[in-house]
């Protein structure tokens, strides 16, 4: 080839490492010759979107020949309103994921700086690496974020900062307490994105068993007031079981969502996503149940990596990561038995293994073969 389209691509893209997704059922069915296999390996609702969701699809299945609405009135008002937000506050993504990204391009240079930490969710390095900006990777204490080491690393070239409340993969997560003090802290003019994808797990707002829910969680939304460098993001692929349609949001002062809204595609939630999305938050109840399940089960999963002496990291998820020595040999052994999990050498942690926490059946399965195997 006479020219090298590699050298030609921007430096931040040359430098990018792909995000490594869970590998997919049917791969795994196709690749060891298994039926019946089991994957807790991306953190997915095990019981699916909800009945009323699947109805509202098959609805607007007739009227896919139209754009969406560009502007996503409905999910945003339904938002405003179960938020008490103004809807101008709000910007929709094609997955959080994507208003991660939006961010990224809007707000980062080449000259500028990212802080986030050591273990935090592959995404924040790859969208800023994406566009050339300097990722200032923080030590992690305990497996969680170093908010003060965090705060120490802030220089003038400092634009943004990542925390994923909780962290995907360690499960960590930061109080109320000790958010507020760094937020104190922080300079107005660098950006914090607070990523809550698992918020519902943790604190389910007003859907929230008092039983269930963790004391001293920070809700991201309550603290937009006072801080207008704050962003909040959270997603539909978790709790209400949506992965597979994409769309998240981000809210933010309204200054910073008519910059998100500027660089975003104009069609970037399709119209299933969109009639689905208000149809999940319309049904309260089966979040419940997803949290409730997701509660259980992981007291049950917990009791039964104790049982086998395999060590965890506490989670506030619904995934946990465990300790096994070989991660990737471990993760190649659980696939043969069916088990998909998340390997986390491109975390740094080998000797770790993701597990989502699936239904009753699909734990104990992956309980079973992890006895088995260890
Ligand atoms: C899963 C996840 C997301 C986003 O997923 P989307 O499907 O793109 O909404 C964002 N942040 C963290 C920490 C996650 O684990």
């Amino acid at each position: 080839m006479a020219c090298d389209f590699f050298s030609l691509a921007t430096p931040g893209v040359r430098g990018l490492h792909p995000y490594q997704p869970g590998k997919p059922l049917d791969e795994l069915e196709r690749e060891y010759g298994i039926t019946n296999a089991v994957k807790l390996a991306s953190n997915e609702n095990p019981l699916g979107p909800s009945g009323k969701v699947i109805a509202a699809i098959e609805q607007t299945a007739k009227v896919l020949s139209r754009y969406p609405d560009g502007n996503g009135f409905i999910l945003k008002q339904a938002l405003a309103d179960k938020l008490n937000l103004d809807i101008g506050q709000i910007t929709l993504g094609n997955g959080s994921n994507d208003v991660l990204e939006l961010i990224a391009r809007a707000y980062l240079t080449t000259e500028t700086e990212v802080i986030f930490s050591q273990y935090a969710f592959a995404v924040y390095p790859i969208v800023t690496q994406a566009v050339g900006a300097k990722a200032i990777v923080v030590a992690a204490k305990a497996w969680g974020h170093d908010l003060s080491a965090m705060l120490a690393a802030i220089t003038d070239k400092t634009r943004l900062i990542f925390i994923a409340n909780p962290n995907n993969p360690t499960g960590t997560w930061v109080n109320n307490t000790d958010l507020v003090q760094f937020l104190d802290a922080v300079p107005e003019s660098v950006m914090v994105v607070l990523d809550e994808a698992y918020f519902e797990y943790t604190r389910a707002s007003e859907s929230s068993d008092p039983e269930y829910a963790v004391e001293g969680y920070p809700d991201g939304m309550a603290l937009l007031d006072s801080y207008p460098n704050l962003v909040v993001t959270r997603t539909f692929s978790k709790a209400y079981g949506l992965a597979g349609l994409r769309v998240g949001y981000a809210v933010a002062n309204a200054d910073i969502s008519d910059i998100l809204n500027r660089v975003r595609q104009p069609f970037n939630v399709n119209q299933l996503a969109l009639v689905a999305a208000t149809a999940a938050l319309e049904d309260e109840d089966y979040l419940i149940h997803s949290v409730r399940l997701n509660y259980q089960q992981m007291q049950i999963v917990v009791k039964g990596l104790y049982k086998l002496g395999i060590e965890y990291i506490p989670s506030t998820g619904n995934f946990v990561s465990i300790r096994v020595g070989d991660g990737l040999a471990c993760y190649d052994r659980l696939l043969h038995e069916g088990v998909i999990v998340r390997p986390l050498a491109n975390y740094d942690m080998s000797a770790h293994l993701r597990v989502s926490i699936g239904t009753a059946e699909e734990n104990q399965r992956m309980l079973t073969a992890l006895g088995k195997i260890l």
